[in-house]
């Protein structure tokens, strides 16, 4: 069976000075019995790793290439190197501003699987997809093309479903159209790698809230959440946890 994984994506928030936040979401996590997790910005992974060492932190974004001349970048062996244990692939934020291509999201996964790091891969449809009536068509191309070639472990590897217009937004599609979306991204990961495609973790992300946490775990394929703005704080990020315990 696949237990929850309720991650924090901190995006570009976070300085030393909101370390405490990551070490009371890390002492509760502890006891929480599903895996929790933290993807917070590179400055902080190190620190953070030390200060919580029980604790999974991870980055949000990693080079497709094992090391070289790409300024800016971050490869995957300096993520393991400074205490994460997963990233974060093909946020719509990187999709959209950095404009990666799921090609290009596809060789990050590999990469960091190969790697050692656990993936989250995040898929999505902007509204105009939602409105045309073709996310369904629209995230299930966007994740077989995304997704990496081959899986050694479908526990370290999950995918987030993350519609565009909910993220930030205080949107919420309806725990219908998120079972329809899970269900239908559930056939695709069986279609690509067969019966570990049932072990894969399919996360819903997009304006995950205390007061809204339990119905959407309540959804049939439904195995966690990434939250944004809600994981900057352990007081709104440790009820969402509770609710998928
Ligand atoms: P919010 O929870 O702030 O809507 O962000 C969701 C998200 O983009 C997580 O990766």
């Amino acid at each position: 069976a696949r237990g929850k994984l309720v991650a924090g994506n901190w995006k570009m928030h976070g300085v030393s000075a909101d370390l405490g936040e990551v070490t009371s979401i890390s002492l509760a996590a502890e006891t929480a019995g599903i895996d929790v997790a933290l993807c917070l910005p590179a400055t902080l992974i190190e620190r953070a790793a030390r200060a919580a060492p029980g604790f999974a932190i991870g980055g949000q974004d990693v080079h497709h290439a094992e090391k070289g001349a790409h300024t800016g970048c971050i490869a995957a062996a300096m993520l393991l190197d400074a205490g994460a244990r997963l990233t974060i692939v093909g946020h719509s934020e990187r999709r959209e501003a950095q404009g990666e291509s799921d090609a290009d999201i596809r060789a990050k996964a590999e990469t960091a699987l190969a790697a050692g790091l656990d993936v989250i891969l995040c898929v999505g449809e902007s509204d105009q997809v939602r409105e045309a009536g073709k996310a369904v068509e629209t995230v299930s191309a966007q994740l077989d093309a995304s997704l990496p070639a081959a899986i050694a472990d479908p526990a370290r590897f999950s995918v987030a479903y993350e519609p565009i217009w909910a993220i930030g937004t205080g949107k919420v599609p309806s725990v219908g159209d998120i079972g329809e979306m899970h269900s239908a991204l559930r056939a695709r990961l069986q279609a690509a790698f067969g019966g570990a495609g049932n072990q894969v973790r399919i996360l819903y992300g997009g304006s995950v809230k205390p007061s809204n946490a339990a119905e959407i775990f309540a959804v049939p394929d439904v195995d966690g959440a990434l939250v944004g703005g809600a994981s900057l704080k352990s007081a709104d990020f440790l009820p969402i946890v509770e609710a998928a315990c």
